[in-house]
């Protein structure tokens, strides 16, 4: 199956106590892409505008991504500016520049309208649905937002989860747009409003899933070189959503090995600042690191 993407592309200044990276390629669509093209063909919907290097996404090309609908307008990309403590858990988003995004409506290329997988990246709610109105009968649709969007347009992104089937969001993103602190609480809640499924991802500390099936855990692999957690959740996303699309299972069973395939490859975008890790990326080191994943949770009763 063919997944579709809307979200951002854009460059991201980041700063973590390993290091920092200015101007970087980044944006929720990019890293998403970069995931989830190991599994499936994935075509992308953005747009950059005209300081943007179109090379810089050649290795997206060469992974048979369509960028056919990535446009190029004129004024600035899309810029991020974020910052993370000891506590990489959580971003603290020091500037967001919208700049070609602020005026952008999408039109899909005719051949992108019969994608059976969608995923709204983290990007403007009203253009997440936009995109979502133009494609004829999707199989599945899974959406991310954050923070900038629950509390700048809570109307636009509540009208949005009423036609998504799968949100992974993370914890923190959980609680704000439940308004609940207790997550199982939130959680039910954010069930009532649209998704069937709600994936939390936490972190270093592994991932939830919830839906009528009940509670699913995954643990995350403590990792010895974390130098940047900007698009682990993009990346999981990519990861989750490209086995479900390569394995044409949407069985329970079967989301349970997609949150897993998730982690796998969040705990590689983290492994560098920016693309760097995903770029670079080899499909038997992704099998390799499943293959930890099931040892790290496995055990045997008496
Ligand atoms: P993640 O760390 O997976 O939540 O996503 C990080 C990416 O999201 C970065 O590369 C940013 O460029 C992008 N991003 C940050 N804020 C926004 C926003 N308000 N809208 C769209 N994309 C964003």
């Amino acid at each position: 199956m063919q997944i579709l993407v809307v979200g951002s592309v854009a460059f991201d200044t980041v700063k973590t106590p390993f290091g920092e990276a200015k101007e970087a390629l980044g944006g929720s669509a990019t890293y998403f892409a970069s995931s989830a093209s190991f599994f499936a063909p994935v075509s992308v919907v953005a747009v950059v505008g005209e300081d943007f290097p179109l090379d810089d996404l050649e290795y997206l090309k060469a992974r048979e991504v369509d960028l056919s609908g990535l446009e190029r307008r004129p004024g600035r990309t899309f810029r991020w500016q974020g910052e993370y403590g000891f506590d990489l858990n959580e971003a603290k988003t020091l500037d967001t520049q919208l700049n070609v995004f602020a005026e952008f409506h999408p039109r899909l290329p005719e051949s992108y309208r019969e994608r059976e997988v969608v995923f709204l990246a983290n990007i403007d709610p009203d253009l997440q649905r936009e995109v979502l109105t133009q494609v004829l009968s999707p199989r599945l649709v899974a959406a991310d937002t954050m923070n900038f969007w629950i509390q700048g347009k809570p109307e636009a992104l509540r009208e949005t989860l009423k036609h998504v089937q799968v949100l992974l969001i993370n914890d923190a993103e959980v609680r704000m747009l439940a308004q609940e602190p207790n997550l199982v609480r939130a959680a039910r809640k954010i069930l009532t409003w649209g998704p069937r499924t709600l994936v939390i991802k936490r972190g270093e500390y592994g991932a939830l899933s919830f839906s009528d099936g009940g509670w699913f855990a995954a643990p995350a692999l403590p990792l010895e070189n974390v130098h940047d957690p900007t698009g682990a959740g993009d990346a999981f996303a990519g990861g989750f959503l490209g086995f479900l699309a390569s394995t044409r299972n949407f069985e329970e069973a079967n989301f349970r090995r997609a949150v897993i395939m998730g982690s796998v490859m969040a705990s590689f975008a983290v492994e560098s600042f920016s693309l760097r890790r995903l770029e670079h990326l080899t499909y038997p080191e992704i099998e390799a690191r499943y293959r930890q994943f099931k040892a790290l949770a496995h055990f045997e009763d008496l």
